[in-house]
């Protein structure tokens, strides 16, 4: 009765109106691209150089300040966000690594994207797997509904891929040090492609690689001291350098490559049901970690993306099928102090060596009178665990002295205790003005996440020995929660919304493109409509 009124009222419009309000067809193809640490900063300082892929994207639908909302703002936690809907709080990927301390192994850490249980796997030499993710991915649910969808994944990183991915996915690609890898036990043939780029690259690791430098760079292309080396500027990878290929432009494209393949070789979107492929870019956080986020390096990098970007969307293209794209982040990111101090950031600073986990543990320790160690933490702040052997009657006071010692240091901003955040309800105001501890509330799981939770001051650099990486991000500030989300599709609005909207959006909103129904309390996001004042994308059209 209601669809026969809704239609009914559309016959009554103007021909124009009524051209408008048609549905945008269903896509055929979802890709969803993340560009690691591709923050809404550098998309802001960026967007006028882009010529390709990003430019087109542009043309659609833009939200420069999307939110990953959460406070530990990592790979892990921000790509389960991205295809979930939802919060790690719900995804339960917490972190890139946690500490489970009824583990046998030695360092009691897992790595979010592994499966534990393996035998032989350590948090180091791990079995990736999708183990840990709670949520149903995109992909997982497209599957669900009808099983001949194709679910794709490729990334760089691993827990890119996996976390984009899901639990069920057909063809899942990823580098593992010197090769693009799939899943341990996977006896299929290796597609032709997957080969071919791992050939390529084999080929020219063997030589060394002076990237150019773009006309458009050359402002930012200007060195700055830090430690003993330099950054700032270009610098040739030497021969046989396979950390040096991560952070060029080589990584990316042969990511891309294989993506690119897949969409090819696979026929996506040739079959009446939707597939899906997630595609991990994750050379752009190895650029921003080893040489910060305002220097020639990132310019080059970003100039590159931009080109991968355009050679995807012209691949989608020669498939004659609808699609749509949605481009993210899986968090932002935050220049090396030593360059934000010359930019006007006086207080940006390296974190100081008192707040290193094993300074903090070892003065509990004498406190105390404990065994070391007492506190174990992957880093000076976010999730800090008491360690298990301290009696139960010790606990409370130890826990209560650890957030007085974290609360009177300078750089620290405030520590939550997991007791705290269990009691603190859902935030309900806007993503841009939740509190501290709502942050920290939405990637918290009480199976997993530490017994304290330290947060920095804005512009700390929890790295102190900067010999390989000099910059990160991490924090519960807005420079690490802040990203891009762009959608770009046939029959798609096109404006710009300056408003704050979440990645835990993304699901939803892809969701209701192909009529895929997501029950609200299954997850954390809300559809974003596409239509831009034609159909609502995000209420069921009449078929
Ligand atoms: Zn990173």
């Amino acid at each position: 009765m209601l669809l026969g009124f809704a239609v009914a009222t559309a016959a009554a419009h103007t021909p124009a109106q009524a051209q408008a309000q048609t549905p945008p067809p269903a896509p055929h193809i979802i890709v969803a691209i993340s560009v690691d640490q591709f923050s809404a900063d550098l998309f802001a300082e960026y967007r006028a150089m882009f010529k390709s892929g990003l430019r087109r994207l542009e043309t659609g639908i833009v939200f420069p300040a999307g939110y990953q909302s959460h406070a530990a703002t990592e790979t892990c936690p921000g790509h389960s966000t991205i295809l979930t809907g939802s919060h790690p709080a719900r995804t339960g990927i917490i972190a890139n690594e946690w500490y489970d301390q009824s583990l046998e192994r030695p360092d009691k850490k897992v790595y979010c994207a592994e499966d534990p249980s393996v035998p032989g796997s350590s948090s180091t030499n791990y079995t990736v797997s999708a183990h840990f993710l709670k949520a149903q991915t995109l992909g997982d649910r497209m599957k669900a509904m009808d099983p001949r969808s194709r679910v794709v994944s490729v990334a760089g990183k691993d827990r890119a891929a996996i976390m984009m991915g899901g639990h069920s996915i057909d063809e899942v690609w990823f580098w593992s040090g010197k090769s693009y890898v799939t899943l341990k036990g996977d006896a299929r043939p290796t597609p032709g492609i997957v080969d071919a780029v791992n050939a390529t690259v084999a080929a020219e690791m063997k030589k060394p690689e002076l990237p150019a430098l773009p006309d458009a760079c050359r402002i930012r292309s200007t060195p700055v001291p830090v430690g003993n080396k330099t950054v700032g500027v270009l610098r040739a990878r030497d021969a046989d350098d396979w950390t040096g290929f991560r952070r060029s432009l080589a990584f990316d494209r042969a990511t891309t490559d294989i993506a690119i393949g897949l969409i090819r070789d696979l026929r996506l979107g040739s079959r009446g049901v939707p597939d899906l492929i997630a595609i991990g870019l994750s050379a752009t956080d190895y650029v921003g970690h080893t040489f910060g986020t305002e220097g020639a390096e990132m310019c080059t990098q970003l100039l590159g993306v931009d080109e991968n970007v355009g050679r995807i969307l012209a691949a989608l293209d020669a498939t004659h099928e609808p699609y749509v794209v949605v481009l993210t982040a899986d968090h932002g990111g935050h220049d090396l102090p030593e360059r934000l101090r010359i930019h006007g950031m006086p207080d940006a600073a390296r974190v100081d060596a008192a707040l290193l986990p094993n300074e903090m543990s070892r003065q509990l320790a004498a406190e105390f009178k404990l065994p070391e160690p007492v506190l174990l933490a992957v880093a000076p702040f976010g999730d800090i665990y008491l360690a298990k052997g301290i009696p139960d009657a010790l606990r409370a006071r130890v826990l209560a002295a650890a957030q007085a010692r974290y609360l009177a240091e300078p750089q620290v901003a405030a520590v939550f205790t997991a007791a705290e955040l269990r009691r603190l309800p859902p935030a309900s105001t806007p993503v841009d003005d939740w509190s501290l501890a709502e942050r920290f509330r939405a990637s918290f799981d009480p199976g997993r996440s530490g017994d304290l939770f330290v947060a920095s001051k804005p512009h700390v650099t929890p790295i102190i020995d900067v010999s390989t990486y000099v910059a990160t991000h991490g924090s519960p500030w807005n420079y690490d929660r802040r990203v891009p989300i762009l959608f770009y599709g046939q029959g798609l609005g096109s404006f710009e919304q300056p408003l704050p909207v979440e990645t835990v959006d993304i699901l939803p909103t892809l969701a209701a493109l192909i009529h895929l129904p997501i029950p609200a309390a299954e997850i954390d996001g809300r559809c974003l409509d596409l239509g831009g004042g034609g159909s609502d994308t995000c209420k069921p059209s009449p078929k």
